[in-house]
């Protein structure tokens, strides 16, 4: 077959049966494929990545020369277990293959797009699915926020650890949460000049969560080293304060930092500029959670009004058949994640009729401890870094909100002023979140500056862009689709 700028294209027929598929190999779905794959299951595992190991374990120059290997003997143990299970045929091991789509009721046809440029289908049959997709980068729209120079913190990173890129020489790193320290130490490492480090919250509240930060005492070492090298690099770490504006004609010059009150109004006193080339912000991750959604499961409101994957302590989602592990069930980091994939991909076991033995049934039991001490911590994590609604005050109105279609502030007002009282209907008004990322940058933001979280921009149907010949050639199209 032919596609529509010439090349070839095919479709792989469907696959028999497997026991379980595991959708993404980053720490959650790498857990929960050697977990049901060790019980005897055959298990695919599929990810859009050219290699395992997810956002956390980022393969890379960088990785491949011994930085940003926090957590690499975890990640080495994984990756050994699943070599195993691959060479003896239990685990068929699918990167470079992005689901779109889950079909049927179980078994599930889980439709995949291979190769580079996505022009092969491929469906995988399985009786039971393990969601494990990660999180994005959540974005807050401010004044010069969408030039060139200004990037997400996670976005950094991936160039930092995926090609060994700073994209400048002098940077600031601005958000909230721990994720900040890692970036800012990534580009310490490469050889960049970090200019500032600005959290809008005030850490010291960690302080009133002593038993959470017991329970994630693991993370304390690593930390520690962040922040012993922004220390040695003198680094200013500023608190309750953010970049408000960045500023530049074709790339950013220098950003403006305010002081900010509890609530992120701006203090008194002004902003004043710092000169960096670079921006990286991080406001946290907001879950992948489109396929669970389009196949049925229900997902409910985590901190912050992020939609999450609601689970039973099994990591089963509403959707018999369907279970959910990692940051889609809530933003938790790699830890969490591991536990949760151990769990799932034990449950999948058992719903493919395998009895884990006493050695299995024993790891369950530790990742369920695990679990609960580390959904403690990130619960605290929740509520010190927690994006408070002062922010609605920095955009203007000639601020970019929805960055692929161009949507200004004051074009989302105007749809309201039209009388469009939910994000769908500003959405249908405005345009806004119907550019490619199909909303995944500006929904947030966008709900919270219409006034109120409201419902969103409405299901996405299919999880990455898919050409419309690949949808023609489905014989059973999802009923969502
Ligand atoms: C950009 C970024 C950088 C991060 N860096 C750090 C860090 O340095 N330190 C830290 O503690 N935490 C970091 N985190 C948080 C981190 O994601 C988690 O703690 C941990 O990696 C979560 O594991 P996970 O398995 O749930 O998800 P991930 O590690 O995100 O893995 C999800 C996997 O699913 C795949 N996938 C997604 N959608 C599809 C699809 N439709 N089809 C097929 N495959 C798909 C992805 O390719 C990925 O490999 C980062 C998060 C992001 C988004």
């Amino acid at each position: 077959m032919t596609d529509l700028n010439g090349s070839r294209t095919s479709t792989t027929p469907p696959s028999s049966l497997v026991d379980v598929a595991v959708v993404g190999a980053g720490p959650a779905g790498l857990a929960a494929a050697v977990a049901a794959a060790d019980t005897g299951c055959r298990v695919t595992l599929l990810d859009t990545a050219a290699r395992p190991g997810g956002q956390y374990w980022r393969w890379g120059p960088a990785t491949a020369s011994g930085q940003h290997r926090h957590g690499w003997a975890a990640f080495t143990r994984l990756k050994g277990r699943l070599d195993a299970h691959v060479l003896a045929g239990r685990i068929d091991y699918r990167p470079g293959h992005a689901v779109f789509a889950l079909e049927g009721t179980g078994p599930f046809g889980v439709h995949a797009l291979a190769d580079e440029r996505h022009r092969r289908r491929v469906e995988v049959r399985a009786g039971t699915v393990v969601v494990a997709t990660g999180a994005y980068d959540r974005q807050l729209p401010f004044p010069g926020w969408t030039l060139p120079g200004v990037m997400t913190a996670g976005g950094a990173q991936s160039l930092l650890k995926g090609s060994g890129v700073t994209a400048g020489t002098r940077v600031v790193v601005a958000g909230t949460g721990p994720f900040l320290l890692p970036v800012a130490a990534g580009f310490l490492a490469a050889g960049a000049g970090v200019a500032a480090v600005v959290e809008a919250n005030d850490p010291i509240a960690w302080l009133h969560h002593p038993s959470a930060l017991a329970a994630g005492r693991t993370k304390l070492p690593e930390a520690a080293v962040y922040l012993a090298a922004l220390a040695r690099h003198r680094v200013p770490v500023l608190r309750r304060s953010a970049v408000v504006a960045a500023h530049g004609d074709r790339r950013l010059r220098s950003v403006s930092v305010a002081r900010l009150n509890p609530d992120w109004s701006l203090a008194p006193g002004g902003a004043r500029n710092v000169v960096a080339d670079v921006l990286a912000t991080g406001w946290g991750f907001l879950p992948q959670t489109e396929l669970l959604g389009a196949a049925g499961a229900e997902l409910a409101a985590g901190p912050g009004a992020a939609a999450v994957a609601a689970v039973d302590a099994r990591q089963r989602t509403t959707r018999p058949g369907l279970l959910a592990a990692g940051e889609t069930t809530g933003i938790g980091g790699a830890d969490l994640a591991v536990a949760e994939g151990t769990v799932a991909g034990v449950t999948a076991a058992v719903a493919a009729g395998r009895r884990p033995d006493v050695r299995q049934r024993v790891a369950v039991a530790l990742a369920v401890r695990r679990r609960t001490g580390l959904r403690r911590f990130a619960a605290a994590m929740h509520e010190v870094h927690a994006v408070a609604g002062g922010w609605v005050a920095w955009p203007d109105d000639d601020t970019v909100v929805c960055r692929c279609e161009e949507v200004t502030l004051a074009e989302l007002r105007a749809a309201v002023d039209l009388g469009a009282d939910d994000l769908r209907s500003v959405k249908l008004l405005s345009r806004t979140g119907m550019g490619w990322c199909q909303g995944r940058i500006c929904e947030s933001a966008a709900a919270t500056l219409i006034g109120g979280g409201g419902p969103a921009y409405g299901p996405r149907p299919l999880a990455v862009p898919v050409p419309l010949r690949v949808l023609a050639e489905l014989d059973d199209p999802h009923p969502a689709l």
